[in-house]
């Protein structure tokens, strides 16, 4: 296991040349802010930046051989510090070292973590003491805080005195996908780099080539990641063409105009009792329309996600216009506000396959979605 290293981030060539340059040219700032979406490769740029800057060779990025760059790896170097939010009840040793060995081991690991989750005062109280001494081995220590937006206020101020320090020897390392939420004076304080989601190809790509994915499933999670690889990667394990397919069908009753294959539909839909799920099957079903768009316009089939069924896709496009493909989006959208915001998932499904092909008078549509006798059965999450 080499470590994090520059190479094994995709589709962020501005950013990590903008980090080469700086450690090419020496001019490392007191403090870097990663700033982008979620899962796009913020945490390895700052690992592999900060094993660059305890490499023994020196340059421009981490060699990922010497005796430093494995200590690095296995976040066993002593001017190495990585941070990031846990559950109280995860705010010990072990279970922080059992996380690093997790990210250690495997190159494709995902965080993920509760909502209440933060970087823990007492870590940070320890790594203040520890900042009054020089580093150990190099000129520099590096910390890097994964998600610094999850913090106090009274552990930014301690931070702020760090990075106002003349001559520090500190480079603290910053990530945040919502950087708004850091104190202007932290902001301010950092020298800003930007990481943008990425291309649906480049994910595409990587989960072929890195990942070791088949080609018809790595298309379809790079499709639903929304430019995001750790996105992509936590819905590995899941049977996405079986997903894409229910999607598919459930249209299918759609399409029909038929009351009762609707009515079945949206009873299957909530049969799944699954938030997740019915997310996932209308991000699909958003997905066809976006097909059938990129196919009026003339776009190559390379280009759609559902290319394995282009000949169904090509006998529908000719009959949905621009037009129609928004007023179809725009009834996928209730269906997705409607389970946010739980209700009924039956009636909401129904109401909007019920006007999508326009076959049902639309007043019947309406009466029938706001019919009281719909499942009331609860959704988990
Ligand atoms: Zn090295």
């Amino acid at each position: 296991m080499a470590g994090m290293r520059f190479e094994d981030i995709i589709g962020q060539e501005r950013a990590i040349a903008t980090l080469r340059s700086t450690l090419r040219e020496g001019r490392i700032p007191n403090a870097y802010l990663f700033e982008g979406p979620w899962g796009v490769g913020k945490t390895t740029a700052a690992l592999a930046l900060a094993a660059a800057l305890v490499c023994r060779t020196g340059g421009d990025a981490a060699c990922g051989t010497c005796e430093a760059c494995l200590r690095a790896a296995r976040f066993m170097h002593p001017d190495i510090r990585f941070l990031f939010p846990v559950m109280s009840d995860e705010d010990d040793p072990e279970s922080i070292a059992a996380t690093l060995a997790e990210v250690a081991n495997d190159p494709h690991h995902v965080f993920t973590y509760e909502k209440a989750a933060s970087i823990r005062i007492g870590l940070t109280r320890d790594l203040l003491r520890e900042l009054a001494y020089r580093p150990y081995e190099g000129r520099r220590r590096v910390i890097v805080l994964r998600d610094a937006d999850r913090m106090r206020e009274d552990q930014y101020s301690a931070m702020l005195k760090s990075l106002e320090e003349p001559g520090a020897s500190t480079l603290w390392v910053l990530t945040t996908a919502r950087p708004q939420r850091l104190p202007a004076t932290i902001r301010s304080r950092c020298l800003r780099v930007r990481f943008s989601p990425l291309a649906e190809d480049v994910v595409e790509g990587y989960l072929r080539e890195r990942a070791g994915m088949p080609a018809a499933p790595a298309r379809l999670l790079a499709a639903l990641a929304s430019g995001s690889l750790s996105r992509a990667l936590s819905m590995r394990g899941e049977n996405v063409a079986g997903l894409r397919d229910d999607a598919l069908r459930q249209l299918g009753a759609a399409n029909s105009g038929d009351p009762a294959r609707i009515l079945a539909a949206a009873g299957e839909a909530a049969a799944w009792s699954n938030r997740e799920k019915m997310r996932r099957t209308l991000e699909f079903q958003f997905l066809l329309l976006r097909d059938l768009l990129r196919l009026r316009h003339g776009a190559p089939e390379e280009s759609l996600v559902n290319r394995d069924r282009v000949a169904d896709l090509r006998k529908v496009a000719p009959s949905v216009d621009v037009s129609e493909i928004r007023r179809r989006t725009a009834l996928l959208e209730e269906v997705v506000r409607a389970i946010d915001a739980n209700v009924t998932p039956e009636a909401a499904f129904f109401s909007a396959y019920a006007r999508w092909a326009k076959t049902l008078p639309q007043d019947a549509v309406t009466r029938a979605a706001a019919w009281p006798g719909w499942a009331r059965a609860p959704i988990g999450s």
